[in-house]
């Protein structure tokens, strides 16, 4: 409320609506944000002027890596962050895809304003290797390079009707008609929302190995995401194991039987692995110091990434 008295709204951290604060209070747990790491941490997470200044290379410009960049900035740190796209926001800018999550594309642009007003230096199109470490010799390294999309060892799967979730989400490729989705966990679920909602598909399965789709949702939201599912009439078919991708569709185990799921695009969305390759080659390397925080620490979620940034930034 200060900050709107004062006309700072630029300062105002928006809610993503994503309802964890509720899935909070619904278990007992203590109050908690998405979009805020000291939410009913006040007293455990503050933002003190560091001791010494050092030269902290963030390297990610997705949530985890912009947070880190953010408060390393505030406590006084000279910040670079290094990020491999022409663009920041990481796995943002496909989360944020979707019109029903377009609070998660202005926390993006929230977050990445309040970065730059540290003063930080940005370097997009820029992947970091050892190499660059090795030559400009930071003091701390914070690594926030995110994950890697799963695919799956099965025949077919490299196939030119074979695309990744994030990337139609992010509106890097498209999809034919019919589609059917590999994995009914959140990402695959909103998909199927987003392609019917927003590219007028009417023919999408979707394939999940587990007996209910969207598990990893949240109580608060899940129920919406279901309902939602149920009236764009998009086919569910759960304890279903993808076991081949043919030029037709998709060949599925279902209970012991196969069987074939037409289709003129197959998508991906079984999940993502942490991207350790950096950490492994600078690790242990003299007088640099490495955290890693977000997604390429362990597969989790905004929340997740926002924190572990947050904190990272408090220990150098
Ligand atoms: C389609 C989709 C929908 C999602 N929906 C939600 C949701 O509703 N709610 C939720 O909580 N989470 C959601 N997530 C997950 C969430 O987006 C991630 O957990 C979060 O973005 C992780 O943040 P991060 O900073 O760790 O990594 P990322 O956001 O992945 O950012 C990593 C960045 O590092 C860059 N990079 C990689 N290697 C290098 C290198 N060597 N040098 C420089 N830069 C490099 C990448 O280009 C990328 O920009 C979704 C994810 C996807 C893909
Ligand atoms: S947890 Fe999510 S819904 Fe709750 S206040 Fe934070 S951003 Fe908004």
């Amino acid at each position: 409320m200060n900050k709107a008295a004062e006309g700072r709204f630029d300062d105002i951290v928006p809610c993503t609506s994503c309802c964890l604060c509720f899935d909070a209070w619904s278990r007992t747990e203590p109050i908690y944000c998405q979009v805020n790491a000291r939410a009913g941490r006040e007293l455990e997470l503050n933002i003190i002027p560091a001791r010494q200044q050092k030269k902290v290379f963030v390297v990610g410009g997705g949530p985890g890596g912009v947070e880190a960049a953010r408060v390393a900035g505030l406590r006084g740190h000279k910040v670079t962050l290094f990020e491999k796209s022409k663009r920041l926001g990481g796995a943002l800018n496909a989360a944020g895809g979707p019109s029903v999550k377009d609070g998660v594309g202005y926390f993006r642009d929230y977050l990445i304003k309040q970065m730059r007003k540290e003063g930080i230096e940005i370097r997009l199109s820029t992947e970091v290797d050892n190499a660059i470490i090795e030559k400009e010799r930071p003091d701390a390294v914070i690594v926030a390079i995110g994950a890697t999309p799963i695919i799956p060892a099965i025949p077919g799967v490299t196939g030119k009707n074979v695309v990744i979730a994030a990337d139609v989400m992010a509106g890097m490729k498209s999809v034919g008609n019919k589609v059917v989705i590999g994995g009914g966990g959140m990402v695959g679920c909103e998909l199927a929302d987003f392609l019917h909602e927003e590219k007028g598909k009417t023919d999408i399965t979707i394939l999940e190995m587990l007996p209910k789709v969207a598990i990893d949702v949240g109580p608060t939201l899940r129920w919406v995401v279901r309902k939602r599912l149920d009236e764009f009439k998009i086919k569910i078919k759960t304890n279903a194991r993808v076991s081949e991708i043919t030029a037709e569709g998709v060949k599925s185990v279902c209970g012991g039987a196969t069987e074939v799921f037409e289709a003129d695009t197959v998508v991906i969305a079984v999940g993502y692995e942490p991207s350790k390759k950096l950490v492994r080659e600078i690790e242990g390397k003299a007088g640099v110091s490495v955290e890693t925080v977000g997604d390429c620490d362990k597969i989790a979620r905004i929340a997740e990434a926002v924190e572990s940034g947050f904190r990272a930034a408090l220990k150098l």
